[in-house]
């Protein structure tokens, strides 16, 4: 399937097919574990969210790590804003499979209005953000930053679903930096010696994308990477974790020291096993998200390794009626569909064709980033001045207000760094 799909018009999406809202829903079931050093990691976990307000059957979860740098206000300030944000951006008269392909674009939105207020604050704080909202077999995952979040598939694939935001690791990101008004390098600590890893100045940030940090570049930009699958219904495993894990564990070995257990034990032993080889040298978080068939309860059906055995033996045997049925499934649907996939730092690649995204249900035109009202001749297109546009028409929306199109300028280096957004 195409990684990349162009967005539908909202008739489009209003035709969507209904067959997910038919389907029997997983279960879902999550573990958290925190071992704090710096106190800068923060986390989000809301299973209790509804698209439609007061109806269950239209529920869904978002479990999210926030690990802050230079200060912990900015990773407290999106924890408390970032989903609101995100959901306000949506049109409230969405079905579910529209609401799920609006999704990206409102991530998008979200993520940049919550760097935006942040930044009026005036304090001098940054934070990355995995955010990773599941409904049903459907997960999405939008990021910034160094945290990370796999999926463990019931056949065993380990995949990452976000992209890594730390200049030494990204030559896509050094280049968009560096094309953007930025330079990257090593600190110097005296003539010709150079230290640590890539950064980018003005600042000394490691990080090509975050929320807040506005005493660096309006190049380290808090637009996310977004990724949509769609688990086939044998369920799988998320886990979400900040730096501290993924610093001493690829990604490989945290799924399967934790395959086994149930999610909470599961969180557990991925933070024991990144403490065990490096010490608790950093904030460590980690969040463990099983999505579960309805009809049974088991953690991942693969061999645990030795000192989990005992553990595991428990859960095998509480799960065990359920394997042969799943053995069956694993050999009819085991891939994983991969909905949707962008990362693009540009705003009108990411915000699309959809004079829809900027217009109220009431037929009243917002910004596509803010959501302030717009008169009909204030709004100006996320396409105008753009060389990325081809094919769009600058008088064609989503549309932007004056303090949005200034703070797209200042990502795409149009506007001098160090210059905020009033
Ligand atoms: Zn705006």
């Amino acid at each position: 399937m195409d990684a990349k799909r162009t967005w539908p018009s909202l008739a489009e999406l209003f035709k969507g097919d209904m067959r997910d809202e038919r389907m029997e829903r997983p279960c879902v079931d999550y573990g958290l574990c925190e071992k704090s050093r710096k106190g800068e990691d923060y986390h989000l976990i809301r299973t209790d969210c509804q698209r439609v307000l007061g109806n269950p059957s239209t529920s869904f979860s978002v479990f999210a790590i926030f690990d802050g740098h230079n200060g912990s206000a900015a990773a407290i300030f999106t924890k408390e804003n970032l989903l609101d944000h995100v959901l306000g951006s949506i049109p409230s008269s969405l079905g579910r499979e529209q609401w799920l392909r609006a999704l990206p674009r409102a991530l998008v939105a979200g993520f940049v209005k919550t760097d935006m207020e942040f930044q009026r604050s005036g304090v001098a704080s940054g934070t990355t953000v995995t955010f990773v909202i599941v409904d049903g077999w459907t997960t999405t995952v939008a990021s910034v930053g160094d945290s990370r979040c796999i999926l463990d598939a019931r056949d065993g694939a380990v995949s990452v679903l976000t992209v890594d935001h730390r200049l030494e690791e990204n030559s896509e990101e050094r280049d968009r930096v560096a094309a953007s008004g930025g330079q990257v390098g090593r600190l110097h600590i005296a003539e010709g010696i150079e230290f640590g890893p890539l950064r980018c100045w003005p600042g000394g940030l490691c990080l090509s994308r975050s929320i807040g940090d506005m005493d660096v570049g309006e190049f380290i930009v808090p637009i996310p990477h977004v990724k949509q699958v769609k688990l086939s219904n044998v369920g799988g495993r998320l886990i979400i974790a900040s730096d501290g894990v993924w610093d001493a564990l690829p990604s490989e070995m945290a799924a399967k020291y934790c395959r086994g257990l149930p999610a909470p034990l599961a969180a557990k032993e991925v933070v024991k096993q990144a403490l065990r080889s490096k010490g608790l040298r950093d904030d460590t978080t980690c969040i463990v998200v099983d999505i579960i068939p309805p009809d049974h309860s088991a953690p991942l059906p693969v061999a645990p390794k030795k000192q989990n055995i005992l553990k595991s033996l428990l859960c095998w045997k509480h799960s065990h009626n359920s394997i042969n049925k799943l053995a069956k499934n694993l050999s009819a649907v085991s891939t994983v569909e991969e909905l949707f996939e962008e990362g693009s730092a540009m705003l009108s690649e990411r915000l699309g064709n959809d004079s829809s995204a900027s217009k109220t249900t009431a037929g009243l035109f917002v910004c596509a980033i803010c959501r302030e009202d717009l008169a009909p001749s204030e709004g100006i297109s996320v396409h105008a001045g753009s060389i990325f546009s081809t094919g769009s028409n600058p008088w064609q929306g989503p549309f932007l207000c004056a303090h949005c199109v200034d703070k797209k300028d200042a990502m795409e280096g149009k506007r001098p760094s160090g210059v905020k957004v009033a």
